[in-house]
């Protein structure tokens, strides 16, 4: 692992933002239904009832702003950036809610404010391909096994998968919030 020259990408939801518990707390006040993080255990979309899309609950700009942090969220981002390397956040918003990048600016302008001495959004990288954005020499910090997967294939990217019940079929470096906390301090320069 070559990380010297390289930037540090975090993704934002479901690794610093609980967007799953976001869409289940919309599913079970409109259906009277009481899932929990844990049910949302891949992206079939079981939980979705027939005839309803996941982003039929999401596309106001009030979903996102009040999207719930993760407990682990504010400290992974102190670590990723005491490392001294550039970091930046890396979010793929939907195409279903195109409205939101806004929302997702002042999300992180909020929770992870005073952390940095930039405004958090200026740091905000919005692709759809994060394959298209990390290049060798990179980490990303993710939760999606697609972009996962997709990283992976790039010769001398470096890919965390933050642990999460959707992830399980990843077997290699799939990571609990405190491994990545540990492993970033090692990437600390000094
Ligand atoms: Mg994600």
């Amino acid at each position: 692992m070559n990380l010297d020259n390289g930037i540090i990408y975090v993704d934002v939801d479901g690794v610093l933002a609980n967007w799953v518990q976001g869409l289940l707390s919309r599913i079970n006040e409109a259906h009277g239904t009481s899932y929990v993080h844990d049910d949302w255990n891949s992206w079939d979309a079981s939980i979705v009832p027939k005839g309803k899309k996941w982003w039929d609950y999401t596309s106001d700009r009030e979903f996102w702003q009040h999207l719930p942090l993760y407990p682990w969220a504010r400290e992974l981002f102190m670590h990723a950036k005491v490392t001294g390397m550039p970091m930046a956040f890396l979010s793929s918003l939907p195409v279903k809610t195109p409205d939101v990048l806004e929302a997702r600016r002042e999300w992180l302008d909020e929770h992870m404010q005073g952390l940095w001495k930039w405004k958090p959004s200026e740091h905000l990288i919005s692709a759809n391909k994060k394959e298209l954005v990390v290049h060798a020499g990179d980490l990303l910090i993710d939760d999606s096994p697609t972009n996962v997967n997709a990283v992976r294939n790039i010769v001398g990217a470096e890919v965390w998968c933050l642990a999460q019940p959707w992830n399980r079929g990843i077997t290699q470096d799939r990571l609990s919030p405190n491994v990545i906390l540990h492993r970033l301090e090692h990437l600390r320069k000094e």
